[in-house]
């Protein structure tokens, strides 16, 4: 290849273009990221937080092959939980209340700081292309920039449009003004193309809401971080606010609906489904007299409130009605109004699995452009793309994920093969090895994969080889000890007398059971740390889910040609969501591989139709 001013250049410094940046140079490529202000690097331009469940995976997913997103997001996190502590270790999602500034200001040192790794600011308007292959960027200001590969990862400014009530202006966010040129020339690629939308709420002043008549919601007292890494929290700790919307906010929402930009006909894009605005909420739920509000502080030297729940495209003279109609909030000042934003995204069926064009050599995908919502989706994207790019451009053999090793995978596999009609996001239901796939082991999972393509780091390289060590100690300790019902009970651990045989790693497995129970059998696992402990019993407590879904996925996999009966009763099946019965019955899909392929299917809810038709053999 001839000589190029970078191996890759990436174009966008939000989510996905920070992670791809620092991947391609983890993995040693010369890499620019160019954006269109220094100061948007890492910006949230929705609600200040990480994580969730299935986004807390993809974070845990990232760190574990040393991206950036986990890491940050720990040193920002001013109050963390992790949801779904009651349920088991696999569907567990771990979260972050974030300080933005501080986000921001921890992102841009790890991209300042990364070696190989340079930051250029201008606004990417065309592509240079040779022999049908992309080798450069055009700039506005006519400068070029030649590279072997690029990785476009510009969010929602591609022929953006920001509507609030019924006035639209061009906008990539708020602020921000949208990429117009450059998404007039990705039409020219041919590539097919959509337009999404999403939304965000007003901003309110919290010092004019009143705290002390609200439920408080603090972080968890001991917090889990996104990283493996990170041990303590480096800020102090806050407290969120629960209030709630009532019916005098529905009416009044409900009055002003025709002004609602959404409803007024003046959106053509389609809004995230599990993120509706406060309209969609009042129209879809038409039942419901109240919904829950959270006022998320946005940071620790900030008075700015983010008031999760409320997102809306209203004007800002009813954001103002209805958002005072709320308890604590009869005062309140809005800093920001909400506005909803309108953009074009790419066809993700048009990439393959390392997010490369298909048509259209050296440009990669990642982010919001490819249809996913989200700063988690977005970073894992950037990541993928980041090191394929970079190993297209040094010659290497691409970096490939699957859907049972990672829930990257997953997502990368629904969006290049199904497509996407809604904004996509991560939920722990698209996976069907979820069981295996949970954010404990994101590491055990994916180092190992990290360190062979380089993308891992020696100081991390390190410190799991010694945690798999403690581990593969610790789990020969319990295969090596095998004992009666006797001996356990003998020892305090309560297990029906049914003569089997077990290792200790089995009896671990026991819901109730926890390895300090075993020590009195076998006394070196008191030696083991915390840490280790806590693993070895996660690990312990899914082995034969593990084994049973590898079985269940197998035969599954035997039963994707069974035909379905073309007047096969999807209404009788009441596991499955009303959403995909629709879907179901629109398509009518003739056998169980083609069910499949429909957006949305879950392995769950093939399975459920599949043991319908055994019924009815
Ligand atoms: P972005 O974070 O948007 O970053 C794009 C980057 O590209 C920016 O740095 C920009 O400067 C740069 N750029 C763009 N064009 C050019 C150019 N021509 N040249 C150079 N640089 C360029 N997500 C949720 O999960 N839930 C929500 O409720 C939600 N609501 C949202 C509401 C709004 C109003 C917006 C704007 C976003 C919302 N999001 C929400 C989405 C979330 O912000 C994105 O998913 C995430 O930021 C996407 O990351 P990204 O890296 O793809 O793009």
């Amino acid at each position: 290849m001839k000589h190029s001013d970078f191996d890759v250049v990436v174009v966008g410094g939000g989510h996905a273009g920070c992670d791809a940046a620092h991947a391609a140079a983890r993995v040693g490529a010369k890499t620019a990221l160019i954006t269109l202000k220094m100061s948007g690097i890492g910006v949230m331009s929705c609600n200040p937080a990480i994580g969730g469940l299935g986004k807390g995976h993809l974070v845990r997913e990232i760190d574990a092959l040393d991206g950036v997103m986990g890491r940050v997001a720990d040193k920002a996190g001013i109050q963390f939980r992790l949801l779904n502590r009651r349920k088991g270790p696999a569907v567990q999602g771990p979260r972050a209340q974030a300080d933005r500034a501080i986000y921001k200001a921890e992102m841009l040192k790890e991209i300042t700081d990364c070696p190989n790794l340079s930051i250029l600011v201008g606004e990417v308007t065309d592509f240079v292309i040779e022999s049908g292959r992309v080798s450069g960027l055009v700039l506005a200001d006519g400068s070029k920039i030649s590279a072997c590969a690029v990785v476009l990862t510009t969010g929602t400014f591609l022929r953006g449009l920001i509507h609030i009530g019924d006035k639209s202006f061009p906008g990539g966010r708020m602020g921000d003004s949208a990429a117009n040129l450059l998404g007039e020339r990705m039409e020219s690629f041919g590539l097919p193309l959509g337009r999404l939308k999403t939304g965000t709420p007003p901003r309110l002043d919290g010092r004019t809401i009143d705290w002390d008549i609200l439920e408080s919601q603090p972080g968890d007292d001991a917090p889990v971080f996104f990283s493996f890494l990170t041990k303590s929290t480096s800020t102090p700790q806050v407290s969120c606010g629960i209030t709630h919307t009532n019916e005098k906010t529905h009416e009044i929402i409900r009055a002003n609906l025709a002004r609602s930009a959404m409803y007024g006909g003046h959106i053509d894009g389609v809004g995230p489904r599990y993120c509706p605005s406060i309209e969609d909420k009042v129209v879809r739920f038409s039942e419901k007299d109240s919904h829950q509000v959270f006022l998320e502080p946005e940071g620790l030297n900030d008075h700015t409130i983010y008031p999760n729940g409320i997102s809306t495209s209203l004007p800002a003279d009813v954001q103002e009605e209805y958002v005072r109609s709320i308890k604590a909030l009869e005062e309140v000042k809005i800093l920001q109004p909400g506005y909803a934003i309108e953009y074009d995204f790419v066809d993700p069926r048009s990439l393959d699995n390392r997010l490369a064009v298909n048509d259209v050599p050296g440009l990669y995908l990642a982010g919001q452009i490819n249809g996913t919502t989200g700063y988690e989706e977005a970073a894992a994207q950037g990541l993928v793309a980041g090191v394929n790019a970079a190993k297209d451009a040094l010659g290497q053999d691409p970096v490939t994920f699957t859907r049972s090793d990672s829930y990257i995978g997953v997502m990368i596999d629904d969006l290049t093969t199904r497509g996407v009609s809604e904004p996509y996001r991560m939920f722990t239901s698209r996976a069907e090895f979820r069981l295996s796939l949970r954010a404990d082991n994101a590491d055990q999972r994916l180092t190992g994969l990290g360190i062979e393509c380089g993308l891992v780091g020696p100081n991390r390289a390190s410190i799991f080889r010694a945690k798999m060590d403690r581990l593969e100690k610790g789990r020969a300790m319990l295969t090596d000890c095998v004992v009666t019902p006797k001996t356990l009970n003998k020892n305090g651990v309560k297990i029906s007398e049914d003569g089997k045989q077990r290792s200790l790693y089995q009896v671990l497995s026991f819901p109730d059971v926890a390895i300090q129970d075993l020590v009195k059998i076998e006394e070196d696992l008191a030696l083991l740390d915390g840490e280790t402990q806590s693993q070895l019993k996660n690990d312990a407590l899914y082995a034969t889910y593990v084994e049973r879904q590898q079985k269940d996925t197998e035969a599954l996999k035997r039963d994707e040609l069974r035909e379905i009966p073309s007047n096969f009763d999807y209404g009788v099946l009441d596991g499955l969501s009303n959403e995909l019965k629709l879907k179901l019955k629109v398509v009518r899909p003739s056998n169980l591989a083609q069910a499949g392929r429909i957006e949305g299917m879950t392995p769950a809810a093939l399975a459920l139709i599949l043991s319908r038709l055994n019924r009815s053999l």
